[in-house]
């Protein structure tokens, strides 16, 4: 009888370990896959439970915005918002990436240097915001007797405790400058305001003609009115037909000089 319980031979047992290394071999890529995506996956929830910090903490105070610089490591940034009391669990790529922002003219994202992906945040400029409400305003008000700029401005004013919010041009010499919503009336299409700027502490319902500044919601840029030679102009006269018709005039004239603003308070 032969013997059922012989061992293998050896020609058995290599083909076993052949097949078991084959598995091993097919397996650990599958398993370490995995376990990227995993961590991938982990980073971008970390990365969006980040910007959702930044948001919030953006909505809350705007020179928030202000004080992020692109390329500023996460780590500062957490350490502002727990000084400023926000609870913050750790939030952190699980693959040991290193988080830090990244701001753009409209937008802040939080960025790992191992992964990639994930949403900005939009963020809304001081100047975007005041037009977005004017123009909200004026659609509520449309149709009503003294709906043309003046009155409306008038009223919007004083909704807004009397106050225009301030700014100051970036390299300038300092100039503070109240900006103000202006609705060409005339076009009797709310989508046809934008505003301007001119000097003052934002106490000031002025009706005037004088423009040194415009802000172009097109691209959202402030546009100052500069003389031939170009130095700043304070006292020019402007007037625009309509949104496309500024958009066209300031974005091509020499006498008009895009600048970078500084949202006061
Ligand atoms: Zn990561």
């Amino acid at each position: 009888m032969k013997d059922s319980r012989r061992g293998f031979t050896v020609v058995e047992m290599v083909v076993v370990i052949v097949i078991i290394g084959l598995l091993v071999a097919v397996a650990i890529p599958v398993v370490s896959n995995q376990l990227e995506k995993v961590q991938a996956n982990a980073c971008a929830g970390d990365r969006e439970a980040a910007r959702n910090l930044v948001a919030a903490a953006i909505q809350l105070d705007d020179s928030f915005l202000g004080s992020l610089y692109d390329g500023e490591p996460w780590d500062t940034v957490a350490g502002q918002l727990r000084g400023a009391g926000a609870y913050l669990t750790d939030i952190s790529c699980p693959s040991g990436g290193t988080f830090s922002i990244e701001k753009g003219d409209h937008s802040v994202s939080v960025v790992c240097s191992k992964h990639t992906g994930g949403g900005d945040i939009d963020i809304e400029t001081p100047s975007q915001g005041l037009l977005k409400d004017f123009i909200s305003y004026l659609e509520a008000h449309q149709g009503q007797p003294n709906s043309d700029n003046s009155s409306m401005r008038g009223k919007f004013f004083e909704e807004n405790g009397n106050k225009w919010p301030t700014m100051t041009i970036d390299g300038g010499d300092g100039t503070v400058y109240q900006y103000e919503p202006f609705f060409q009336t005339n076009t009797r299409d709310p989508q046809n305001t934008w505003l301007f700027a001119r000097v003052g502490d934002g106490t000031n319902l002025l009706n005037s003609w004088y423009v040194p500044l415009v802000y172009d919601p097109i691209d959202d840029v402030w546009y100052q009115r500069v003389r031939a030679n170009g130095t700043p102009d304070n006292y020019s006269i402007t007037s625009f037909a309509n949104t496309q018709s500024l958009h066209d005039e300031v974005s091509t004239s020499r006498l008009w000089k895009a600048v970078r603003v500084t949202y006061l308070k």
